[in-house]
């Protein structure tokens, strides 16, 4: 009998702070979780906003994601099951000094795969959710996925600094990770009643050379509205235009995966 094949790793990645990463890895976990899925979340941010909006709070919590990458815990250790039918490693605000710990370590870019590796056989989905900057943590994460996914607002200005998160990963794709591969950008924050962003999103494609994954993600209020409860909006707004946008990246995901 076959094996069970290790899960794919998806890394969100986009070193600008407020472009639905986030929600992105919430929603497409949920979804995922959704259709059958066996999913593992990974917080990498010390803001620990993934972990606060699945309902776990990053302060009181055991033990996080920096036990793992700095003190040696076994990944398994420090998974909490959600509501939302996904499992999470969550983050706390200690991971804030792994940065400065790991630069000290040999190999300091493949603590994370390392830690990875025994469970990817537990699960059918892994998704990571970075920190806003191209520190030691996002290299860690581009090094342990096999894709990255560039959730993008539709506005002029949310392409700046695009060019440098791909430099990174053909850095990473070269030294550090040859299977990674970008599956595409995700545009997100979409107005479709506004022309600027229609032009936006029908340019986005051919100025990076990338897939555009699609439907895009509609802004609506429902987002804002999600963590409070510490559940994704594939359960507070069953229906909304939002939670029917992920649905259909997640499966697109699942057809390619
Ligand atoms: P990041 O992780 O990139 O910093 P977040 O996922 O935290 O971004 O999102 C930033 C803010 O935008 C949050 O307040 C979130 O609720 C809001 N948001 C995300 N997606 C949407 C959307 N489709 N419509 C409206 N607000 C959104
Ligand atoms: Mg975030």
């Amino acid at each position: 009998m076959a094996r069970t094949p290790k899960a794919p790793i998806l890394a969100l990645a986009n070193q600008k702070g407020g472009v639905a990463k986030t929600t992105s890895v919430a929603s497409l976990g949920a979804a995922f979780a959704e259709a059958g899925k066996r999913v593992l979340l990974v917080d990498l941010d010390p803001q620990a906003c993934l972990t606060f909006s699945l309902g776990i709070d990053p302060d009181t919590v055991e033990a996080s994601v920096h036990d793992v990458l700095v003190g040696g815990t076994p990944l398994a250790d420090v998974v909490h099951e959600c509501d939302d039918g996904v499992h999470l490693v969550p983050s706390s605000i200690e991971l804030a000094g792994a940065e400065a710990v790991l630069l000290g370590r040999p190999a300091r870019e493949y603590v994370l795969q390392s830690a990875l590796d025994p469970v990817r056989r537990d699960y059918d989905v892994i998704v990571l959710d970075c920190s806003p900057s191209l520190g030691v943590l996002t290299l860690n994460a581009l090094t342990a996925a096999t894709g990255v996914i560039v959730p993008m607002p539709c506005e002029m200005l949310s392409h700046r600094g695009v060019g440098q998160l791909l430099d990174t990963v053909a850095d990473v794709k070269k030294i550090l990770n040859k299977k990674l591969r970008v599956v595409g950008i995700l545009p997100t924050l979409y107005d479709g009643r506004s022309t600027h962003a229609r032009e936006v999103l029908e340019d986005v494609g051919s100025r990076y050379d990338l897939p555009v994954l699609s439907p895009p993600i509609p802004k609506t209020v429902r987002f804002a509205e999600a963590p409070a409860v510490g559940r994704s909006i594939l359960a507070t707004a069953r229906s909304s235009k939002g939670a029917k946008a992920y649905r259909e990246v997640a499966a697109g995901l699942l057809e390619q995966l």
